[in-house]
């Protein structure tokens, strides 16, 4: 069945599969205990710090395993509203995902500003430089979007929020959910900001994920009661899920070195082929670098409900957009601050493919779109 639909989640990897059931085996004692199990557990758990900052950079003791993304969200920006001064106001993108947007919403009401991007969402280096002139005390600026697929330029950004503030640099946190796992994530944690990510967006187990924090902070603590994570996220570790992350990680790390070219071939030719097949379509931030998995398209027609509808029928999974917000009322915040009307937002569809995803599965969902098009512009 073509499954597009992995910016939502991924189905387990297997050697995330099989790393997981071996720990869940043999490594399941509680790393905080005083027992020899438990030591063997400290020491893999150990080992998966040091896989991240390896395959990310930075130092292993940086990096902060939790629940996921949003929970990562929570904690960072709570940690920058207790720690920068009072009304210290935060530069944030405007097509950020709706977790970094309630977080920053509930830590900074009314101090949040909004950086300029041009029509695709793209934040420039330019804008993020004006916003820090001007005083921001932070910047908030995802690495790639959920919905669109659009690419920021994190790299910059962490280089000049770094510089800022006299040299004594200014926090950036950025959103990798969509990134890690898709494009080499190599420089990620060594930029400079802090980080956040989900395992279940590469072929880990869901509830796993972590924060990567620019540098040493005794003070970053996202809740207390136990000593784990170095203190900074008491609660026992998921040992096994963590170690599942790692080694999902280390798969997509290295099918990106292979196949990535040819995986971005094949989306651009499904995107050449549906704009010819239905007249009307509409692809969002089309000519802008995007991930290669990701069309985010305006159909023809219909409200994107009815389209979703009969593309299950066929067994072609498809969303709207990000899941979260599957059932909200509108449209997408990220084609609203693209511009995009709201009767055209509410007939898109996001195709999200994965690493297993074949150019059968494309040229299936594209047959389907196709026959569905064909019903649904007879009414
Ligand atoms: N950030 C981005 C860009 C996402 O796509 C998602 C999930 O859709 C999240 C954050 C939230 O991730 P989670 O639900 O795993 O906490």
């Amino acid at each position: 069945m073509p499954y597009f639909d992995h910016n939502s989640t991924t189905a387990l990897a297997d050697t995330a599969r099989e790393v997981w059931l071996r720990v869940q085996a043999e490594n399941w004692h509680n790393p905080s205990s005083p027992t020899r199990g438990a030591a063997r557990a400290r020491i893999w758990l150990d080992s998966y710090h040091e896989a991240l900052a390896v395959l990310l950079g930075g130092e292993p003791a940086h990096y902060v395993f939790n629940s996921g993304a949003t929970e990562g969200a929570y904690a960072v920006l709570g940690h920058w509203a207790a720690r920068l001064p009072a009304k210290a106001r935060i530069a944030v993108a405007a097509t950020e995902h709706a977790c970094v947007l309630a977080a920053a919403a509930r830590f900074f009401p009314g101090l949040i500003d909004w950086l300029p991007h041009d029509a695709a969402g793209v934040v420039s280096v330019a804008a993020v430089r004006a916003a820090l002139d001007a005083g921001a005390a932070g910047v908030v600026v995802m690495a790639a979007n959920n919905e669109t697929g659009v690419i920021q330029p994190w790299s910059e950004i962490a280089a000049i929020s770094r510089a800022a503030g006299g040299g004594a640099g200014v926090p950036y946190l950025c959103d990798a959910a969509q990134w890690l796992g898709k494009i080499p994530g190599s420089g990620l944690g060594s930029c400079g900001a802090w980080v956040i990510a989900s395992g279940h967006k590469f072929g880990a187990p869901k509830g796993v994920g972590f924060v990567k924090m620019p540098a040493a902070d005794p003070d970053f603590s996202t809740q207390g009661g136990g000593l784990q994570e170095a203190g900074h996220r008491a609660g026992t570790e998921d040992v096994a899920g963590i170690a599942a992350l790692a080694a999902a990680l280390v798969e997509c790390e290295q099918k990106h070195v292979v196949w990535e070219s040819q995986r971005l071939g094949w989306r651009e030719s499904f995107e050449r082929e549906l704009l010819a097949a239905l007249p009307g379509t509409r692809i969002v931030a089309a000519g802008t670098e995007r991930l290669w998995n990701t069309v985010f398209a305006v159909m023809p027609h219909t409200e994107h409900s009815r389209w979703i509808a009969r593309l299950d029928k066929r067994d072609a999974q498809v969303s709207t957009g990000a899941a979260c917000t599957t059932g909200k009322d509108g449209p997408s915040h990220v084609l609203a601050a693209l511009g995009v009307a709201p009767g055209d937002a509410r007939r898109a569809l996001r195709i999200s493919a994965g690493w297993g995803t074949t150019e059968a599965d494309w040229a299936a969902l594209l047959a389907a779109l196709r026959d569905v098009g064909a019903e649904l512009k007879g009414g």
